[in-house]
């Protein structure tokens, strides 16, 4: 039997042949028969005996919460192995550790401002170098050198929503012998797989949807690549950035609504998608659900939805601070992806430390918000929106 993403969210498949569903079989001894998933609150593990071992020795290597929520994961994305990390930005930190000096990456020039920063102040400097594109756009195949280990993308991106082709891309990587990243936050597993569409390996903040309730850090590498499987083990018992027990057990029962929240979230922002349009002090809404967004038909294509996500531009930077000023339902914060809508001025909070040539480049101004829609009652985020816009 093979089940359906909103089950999924809830049970293993234990009869698929992916390593992440199959391994152990469930019986109604395990955890004493406990239909919430026990939260392992140990830090280490005793032994049987000399050279014995339950399978845990030590929670920065394995923890049963951890492990189940990576089971989790790695089913939701058609993986074969997931890691759960403190935080995205641990998850991508993680995964950056994968290469070495000399090495060259071609970087999506509109992503997570924390991810700019990251390869610019960080990874740049251990000796890894980045050529930034527009992957929804510009040619990358006259971008590859012999260095080159790496396309990395988010697709819609954060926050300008420009969408790439995901399976184009992959044709790409593989052609050339290098390894397709996406991002896939800001969509979720529900919406899109990237790693069914060609790519190597998926990063979540695991923060967003996933958890989806603004209570908890989390990030996430999945993969499908027996190669990266091992060195990603290796790197987390060794560096030690394995998510807490008790952040896998919020995580895991975040997950278990993931399915009704999306379709909610996204059912509220295309009801407020339409009212923004008609709106005077709007200029410009960018959400990949409308006919006119230039990423539409390959959204379309790729993806099973078009998520919550909604970036939009008012008549003026007043107009911007007014409205955060006045929002009172919305909260005026960053993040997305959980319950409560929030909204975020890049230019000050997510993108703060990119550089300002390339965020006016991206189009991020001064005029731009971004919304991320949760899951309240429409009418009442609309009556918010129309007060605050006022
Ligand atoms: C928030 C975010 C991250 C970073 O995740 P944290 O959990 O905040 O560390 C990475 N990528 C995207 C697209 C994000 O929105």
């Amino acid at each position: 039997m093979s089940l359906n993403i909103e089950t999924k969210c809830l049970h293993l498949d234990f009869d698929s042949n992916s390593k992440a569903g199959g391994t152990s079989v469930p019986s109604p001894c395990n955890h004493y028969g406990s239909v919430s998933f026990p939260i392992y609150q140990t830090a280490t593990y005793a032994h049987p005996g000399v050279g014995q071992s339950t399978g845990f020795d030590y929670s920065r290597l394995q923890n049963p919460t951890r492990e189940q929520l990576e089971k989790v994961v790695a089913q939701l994305e058609g993986g074969i192995d997931a890691f759960a990390l403190s935080s995205g930005m641990a998850a991508i930190s993680l995964l950056m550790k994968l290469f070495k000096p000399g090495d060259h990456l071609i970087v999506d020039s509109d992503l997570y401002g924390g991810s700019i920063r990251l390869f610019d102040h960080v990874t740049g400097k251990n000796g890894i170098n980045f050529t930034r594109a527009n992957c929804s756009q510009d040619a990358l195949e006259p971008l590859i050198t012999a260095q080159t280990r790496a396309i990395y993308i988010e697709t819609p991106t954060n926050p300008m929503m420009n969408v790439t082709d995901i399976a184009a891309t992959a044709e790409i990587a593989r052609k050339h012998g290098l390894l397709l990243i996406v991002d896939n936050t800001f969509m979720s597993p529900y919406f899109q797989n990237p790693l069914e569409l060609g790519a190597d390996v998926v990063i979540h903040s695991g923060t967003k949807y996933l958890a989806g309730h603004n209570d908890t850090l989390a990030g996430f590498i999945i993969t499908k690549r027996e190669d990266i499987q091992e060195k990603l083990r290796f790197l987390i018992k060794t560096t030690g950035a394995g998510l807490a027990p008790f952040d896998c057990w919020l995580t895991l029962r975040g997950i278990k609504t993931l399915a009704v929240r999306m379709e909610k979230a996204q059912k509220n922002a295309k009801k407020i998608v339409e009212w923004l349009k008609n709106q005077k002090v709007v200029t410009r809404v960018i959400y990949p659900g409308l006919p006119e967004h230039p990423g539409y038909k390959i959204q379309q294509k790729q993806a099973r939805g078009f998520g919550a996500m909604v970036t939009f531009n008012v008549t003026s930077e007043e107009k911007a601070k007014s409205i955060l000023n006045r929002v009172k339902l919305i909260q005026f914060a960053e993040s997305l992806g959980g319950t409560e809508t929030l909204i975020t001025y890049p230019v000050t909070q997510t993108h703060a430390d990119v550089p300002e040539e390339l965020r006016l480049k991206n189009g991020i101004t001064n005029q731009t918000l971004r919304l991320s829609v949760g899951i309240e009652n429409e009418q009442d985020l609309i009556a918010d929106l129309a007060q605050a816009l006022k």
